[in-house]
């Protein structure tokens, strides 16, 4: 997917400003940056939850002028290529773990029943918690309710996975759990977008990484030189010391 000249403002707050990115497919992008520098703004922009003012958004066959009004089937076509998960999960409280995961699937993609529940199974099992098929949401640890919300957007097939500080509501220990789901993931050529502040984790996993403040992009490139900009580039520097 790609971005070209995206603007956001909130008020006369401009958050985004002249966002120009490549967020390649079969891939893992990592996006980092201070707080309230714009990185879950760009990440839900992707999705169509904000709506910039202006820019053009490429995705697959899609391409949406932010400046022209977004048809609702392009909507709904945006929001099939694109699955985001959730700091805080959202999942269904009312459903089982099992139903959480065959309801997109059924009412959205109308997959006949015994289909998407045989395939819920096989993504419960990929995420370890196929033994947890029939509890729900409140009797599930924070790690296990993180799994449920990736295996329950791996069943829409999208073709990026978006994730806005996915472990960041996890104590240490349940945070190991939810990245090792998506190294698996990532090594699996899933196309994932991920907003983090574990730059350890980014380092790990990142095939680029691209560093937001203050609304801009500051560096888009492989993980590799991001590290190795830290001696040259201050603000690179500056980022990477507040967070180690
Ligand atoms: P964090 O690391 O703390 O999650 P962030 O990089 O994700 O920060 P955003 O949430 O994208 O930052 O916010 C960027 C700016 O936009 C902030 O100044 C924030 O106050 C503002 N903002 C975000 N959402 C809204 C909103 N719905 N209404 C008004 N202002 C908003
Ligand atoms: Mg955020």
């Amino acid at each position: 997917m790609k971005l070209q000249g995206l603007n956001k403002s909130f008020g006369a707050n401009h958050v985004l400003q002249d966002i120009d990115l490549e967020l390649p497919e079969r891939a893992t992008t990592v996006i980092v940056g201070p707080s309230g520098s714009g990185k879950s703004t760009l990440l839900r922009s992707l999705n169509l939850l904000e709506r910039p003012e202006s820019g053009l958004y490429q995705l697959a066959d899609l391409q949406i002028d932010f400046s022209k009004k977004i048809p609702a089937k392009q909507v709904l076509d945006v929001r099939k290529k694109t699955g985001m998960v959730f700091q805080d999960y959202n999942l269904f409280p009312h459903k089982s773990v099992l139903q959480n995961v065959i309801e997109g699937p059924v009412q959205v993609l109308k997959r006949d029943k015994n289909e998407a529940t045989k395939e819920a199974y096989e993504l419960l099992a990929k995420v370890g918690l196929k033994e947890k098929a029939d509890f729900y949401p409140d009797q599930l640890s924070g790690g296990q309710a993180q799994r449920v919300a990736i295996a329950r957007s791996l069943a829409m097939h999208p073709e990026y996975i978006l994730l806005d500080e996915p472990t960041s509501a996890l104590d240490p220990e349940l945070e190991g759990e939810v990245l090792k789901v998506l190294a698996d993931l990532a090594n699996e050529k899933q196309s994932l977008i991920i907003v983090t502040h574990n730059l350890f984790f980014a380092r790990q996993i990142a095939t680029k990484i691209v560093f937001v403040e203050d609304g801009r992009i500051i560096f888009d490139g492989p993980t590799k030189d991001f590290f190795n900009e830290q001696q040259k580039n201050t603000r690179i520097h500056d980022f990477i010391s507040s967070m180690t």
